[in-house]
């Protein structure tokens, strides 16, 4: 068996606390890193680049609870100053509104902590399993369902990540392996290529699949390195970004896709529906136009998982059809994603529409 990719250090380092120890000191943090030590923190400072009013930033700091604001300078610099309603913002500033609760929003709405097929992995559908790589993200992203998931117990660690790895090992049943978290292009290129040599080793794997919102909130993630790993493996590579306004798309964002693409993946989007931030069908319209114009296909439009603190972001089902039959009428077919939601028991997520 070929060495442990990872150390024995029980936890991941969190996005407050860079991987430093773990580096060998001759090893300065790339760029990447260096932003995401540096991502805004403090609702204060947010307000104050953005010139908003003071208020807001008391209002998230008293909002935020455990799942505090995080987000990358470099996305903060696509927002539109002193515009409280901007839809990069609302993605991220914590509102009052979470800290209410509605009926029908639970901690743990797709019952995932009963799909863990051993620490580490989730599997719900035939064929492929979620690997939780790390819990950690480098953007806190108020309409997730991180902001309850128990990564802790659920093996987003990297003895959890073995014990996944274990288990994808013995079942030639999966064919393709799903890197998810928290936001597993938060490991470093060296852990990365490790771990893809791991699953490389095993002949019934073919696929490699990595969700991740890291090209878009911090594209500078996407070093050659990565470009090479994902060059070099013979496993088929599947990269789904996840963006959800086209004001995401910036000059940046194109550059880091460009690199990625020179591995030639199968380049994909999600996207969640979010009240007042996408949910117009011109909104939609030019996110898929701007997303095929960097040769991402859009993949699925999701509706929100009704996770405890954020129900000010969904949009019913009907107004989510409405949306997606006007798509179907701006857009080539191949540029409208998949209207779906995930049901908890079905065999694969359910297509709406
Ligand atoms: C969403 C999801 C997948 C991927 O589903 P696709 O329809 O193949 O994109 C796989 N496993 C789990 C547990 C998921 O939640
Ligand atoms: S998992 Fe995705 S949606 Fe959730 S905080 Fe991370 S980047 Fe945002």
């Amino acid at each position: 068996m070929p060495a442990l990719p990872f150390s024995d250090t029980p936890t991941e380092p969190t996005p407050s606390s860079p991987p430093a120890q773990e580096r060998p000191p001759a090893c300065p943090p790339l760029r990447w890193q260096r932003e995401l030590a540096d991502a805004v923190r403090d609702p204060e400072e947010l307000c104050q680049m953005l010139s908003l009013d003071p208020a807001l930033a008391t209002d998230a700091r008293r909002a935020a609870g455990d799942f505090s604001l995080l987000v990358p300078r470099g996305f903060v610099a696509r927002m539109r100053p002193g515009d409280p309603h901007d839809p990069l913002l609302l993605q991220v500033l914590p509102r009052p509104a979470e800290r209410t609760h509605v009926a029908g929003f639970s901690a743990d709405p797709l019952e995932e902590k009963h799909a863990l097929a051993s620490p580490g992995l989730v599997q719900k559908y035939a064929g492929r399993v979620l690997l939780l790589a790390t819990g950690g993200c480098a953007i806190n992203c108020r309409y997730c369902f991180r902001r309850e998931f128990p990564y802790a117990e659920s093996g987003a660690t990297q003895a959890g990540v073995e014990a996944a790895l274990e288990t994808v090992a013995a079942d030639p049943t999966i064919h393709e392996v799903i890197l998810s978290g928290g936001d597993p292009l938060l490991l470093d290129d060296d852990r990365l290529a490790k771990l893809v040599a791991r699953l490389e080793a095993m002949p019934h794997v073919r696929r490699l699949r990595i969700h991740s919102r890291l090209p878009i909130v911090l594209p500078s993630r996407v070093t050659d390195e990565l470009t090479a790993i994902l060059s070099r493996t013979r496993l088929t590579c599947v990269v789904v970004v996840h963006a959800n306004h086209p004001a995401e798309l910036d000059s940046t964002v194109a550059a880091a896709i460009a690199r990625l693409a020179d591995a030639r993946p199968i380049l994909l989007n999600q996207a969640v529906l979010l009240t007042g931030v996408n949910d117009s069908a011109d909104v939609l319209t030019q996110l898929s136009e701007r997303l095929i114009d960097l040769g991402i296909v859009p993949y699925y439009l999701h509706l929100l998982d009704r996770v405890q603190g954020t129900a000010a972001f969904e949009v019913d089902e009907r107004s989510a059809l409405a949306l997606h039959e006007q798509l179907r009428t701006t857009l080539p077919g191949y540029a409208v994603p998949r209207l779906a939601r995930e049901v908890p028991g079905e065999p694969a997520k359910v297509w709406i529409g």
